[in-house]
């Protein structure tokens, strides 16, 4: 009896596949999180996506972000938190989480294990996308001309975030590595060549 128990409740703790999809802006997040949703089935959550609708569609959430997104600033841990809570809440039974560009402060992992932790589930692994400041710069100055996104289009802006990815950000990767969790990726190359190494991780560690 108490072996079936045992049985059942580490198939709920283990079945559902959460990634947190990490990295600097413009090292192919949500490129890669987009391939990774399509072969896993799973629900993706972008923090910067909600707040760009939020802003989008004029709500007090979207005024808010928004003077903090166009410095280059990230949007309080309290928001952001609460925010990402209440959009996984929607999803009832998912095959897994994607979070890409969640958590971005150690305040936002904790919240995360404690939130997962009260679904009976936890963080699979990070994948971290790993890839070069000039390259960054780079692949940020053209996406803002190419996406419209004002965020990306003035250099002070761009090094203003990766000053704050490395300074707050970067730290999280700690976090996971104390928990085993932590994968980097180098994320330069071709996109495809990218995807086959993050789904390698992945197998890697669902059948290892
Ligand atoms: P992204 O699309 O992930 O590059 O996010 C765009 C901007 O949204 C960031 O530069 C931050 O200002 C804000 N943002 C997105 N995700 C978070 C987060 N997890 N915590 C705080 N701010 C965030």
């Amino acid at each position: 009896m108490q072996e079936a128990f045992l049985f059942i409740f580490t198939r709920k703790i283990t079945s559902m596949l959460n990634i947190v999809l990490f990295g600097p802006p413009g090292s192919g997040k949500g490129t890669q999180a987009a391939k990774l949703v399509e072969k896993y089935q799973l629900i993706h959550l972008s923090t910067g996506d909600i707040f760009r609708t939020n802003i989008k569609g004029e709500t007090e959430l979207g005024k808010l972000a928004k003077s903090y997104i166009d410095k280059g600033q990230l949007v309080p841990d309290e928001v952001t938190i609460g925010m990402l809570q209440s959009e996984a809440d929607k999803h009832t039974n998912p095959a897994g989480f994607i979070f890409d560009g969640f958590p971005r402060t150690i305040q936002q992992a904790e919240a995360l294990d404690k939130y997962l932790n009260g679904r009976n589930t936890s963080i699979t692994m990070m994948l971290s996308l790993e890839v070069n400041e000039d390259e960054l710069r780079k692949r940020l100055l053209l996406r803002g001309k190419d996406s419209g996104r004002a965020d990306d289009q003035d250099p002070a802006v761009i090094q203003n975030r990766i000053d704050v990815y490395n300074r707050d950000t970067a730290p999280a990767k700690e976090f996971y590595t104390k928990q085993n969790k932590y994968k980097g990726i180098n994320g330069v190359g071709a996109i495809d060549d990218i995807f086959q190494s993050l789904c390698n991780a992945i197998e890697a560690r669902v059948n290892g």
